[in-house]
């Protein structure tokens, strides 16, 4: 660590990822001195490849702007690399090294052939019109269009990119390289997108719980269930949850959060995503439209709860809102968004050993629905809903299973480690078997 922390001065973000993985990992190879000799672990930290960039365009005012891209190439030993692009006014190399160190960990999780990468750019989506997002894809893509490709590296969304994000960038890739081949994921159904996927990360995410609480001989019905964002990630497992019969009574942007009392159903998630997708308003709207509480500036941690989903950033939950969600009941946490707890955080869910699935496990469902979208790319055919979200749930149901074979301490699964370890085992062993490279 104290070598990690001296090449990447200042990358608070990227230290926490790793510290959080190296924990489990390190007593794991104490008896394997392979994977020292090899200075496997160091090699891990250190990403393939990163590709920082600017990215000039013109806005509807006629202003030259100036932004700056970033793709970091983590690691491509089990297979090319996935991940998604982020455009988020704050970005920082940091919060991306992080990212794409943990990818490569879930996508070796999913069991699919895809190694990790994380992308995007300061920019911030919020207001612009759709013709300035659109140039600003467009010269991104200018530049990232070299260093991507089906057999090298498939983007996909993430914060501030989605489906119109991803056509726009898709149709300057195609524009650009002359092929339609399967360069991204998230694409539109009529141009190789995939069924689920849209949905993928928020279904996967609850079917994590699911499996949890399945072997606690418990189900998801009556439970009540705090989920943070009004994303893509926060919508679908808002909607999963309502499906299965839990009681979900609060959402929230970078604003604050709605509190309503009474349960989201299926018609307020529809009003949601009318909301949030197409009139990107805020979920300040929601408070006033169906006369519930509004927090303005805070997060939905203190509202007593059984289930919790942070799908909004990384971060949103400190130790004191660990501890707060603790001290209220909460029995288990599944985490939609990546890396959404601080390491003070993480600390309390296992000392007070509540369920507790990190996002290298609970939102890999994303990531394995892309992975099934490059397939049929590669196949040129198109799966139905039901047999996709029937993979969906079987991959995170082997992931539930790898996290105990990995994770099991006595009478507690610590599913944190699960992941990790199995994760972390696939490459490792990719990594050993393919010499110093
Ligand atoms: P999204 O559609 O852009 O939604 C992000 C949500 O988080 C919005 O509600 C946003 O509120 C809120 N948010 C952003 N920054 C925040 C901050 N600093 N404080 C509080 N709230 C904040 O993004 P998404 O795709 O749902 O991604 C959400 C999380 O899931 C991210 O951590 C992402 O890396 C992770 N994830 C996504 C996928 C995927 O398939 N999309 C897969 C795996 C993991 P505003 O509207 O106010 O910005």
């Amino acid at each position: 660590m104290h070598g990690l922390k001296r090449r990447n001065p200042g990358e608070n973000e990227f230290h926490q990822a790793v510290i959080e993985v190296a924990e489990d990992i390190l007593p794991f190879i104490e008896d394997k001195p392979i994977y020292t000799e090899m200075r496997i672990l160091e090699r891990f930290t250190e990403p393939d490849r990163i590709i920082i960039f600017r990215v000039c365009w013109v806005d509807d005012r006629g202003n030259t702007r100036v932004n700056r891209g970033f793709r970091v190439q983590h690691n491509n030993a089990i297979g090319p690399y996935k991940g998604g692009i982020r455009f988020h006014s704050d970005l920082r190399l940091s919060v991306l090294k992080a990212l794409a160190f943990d990818q490569t960990l879930k996508n070796s999780l999913t069991g699919l052939p895809m190694g990790g990468a994380k992308g995007g750019a300061d920019f911030n989506p919020k207001g612009k019109s759709d013709g300035e997002v659109m140039r600003f894809c467009q010269s991104y893509m200018n530049e990232l269009y070299r260093h991507i490709g089906p057999q090298t590296d498939i983007p996909a969304g993430d914060i501030g990119v989605g489906i119109r994000e991803i056509s726009f960038l898709f149709g300057q890739y195609r524009r650009l390289t002359n092929t339609f081949t399967g360069a991204l994921t998230g694409k539109g159904l009529a141009f190789g997108g995939s069924l689920i996927r849209t949905e993928a990360t928020g279904y996967g995410c609850v079917y994590m719980m699911e499996a949890m609480l399945k072997r606690k001989g418990q189900d998801l019905s009556d439970k009540t269930a705090l989920v943070s964002g009004s994303g893509n990630v926060a919508q679908y497992t808002a909607e999963k949850l309502i499906e299965l019969g839990a009681h979900v009574v609060t959402l929230s942007d970078s604003s604050g959060f709605i509190y309503d009392p009474e349960g989201i159903d299926t018609e307020k998630m529809e009003y949601v995503k009318q909301l949030k997708n197409v009139e990107r308003g805020r979920i300040q709207e929601y408070a006033r439209k169906y006369g519930v509480e509004y927090h303005e500036g805070q997060k939905p941690w203190k509202v007593p709860c059984d289930l919790a989903f942070p799908c909004a950033t990384q971060n949103e939950i400190d130790t004191d809102d660990a501890k707060t969600l603790v001290k209220n009941g909460c029995m288990a946490l599944a985490e939609g968004a990546n890396l959404p707890t601080s390491l003070g955080g993480v600390r309390v869910f296992q000392d007070a050993k509540i369920l507790y699935a990190t996002s290298i496990s609970a939102s890999a469902g994303g990531v394995a629905v892309s992975g099934l979208e490059m397939t049929q790319n590669v196949m040129r055919l198109t799966w139905s809903r039901e047999e996709l979200d029937k993979q969906l749930c079987s991959i995170m149901t082997d992931i539930h299973e790898k996290c105990v074979e990995y994770g099991t301490e006595g009478d507690y699964v610590n599913y944190r480690r699960g992941a990790n370890i199995a994760g972390f085992f696939k490459v490792a062993n990719a990594m050993l078997a393919c010499g110093v490279v």
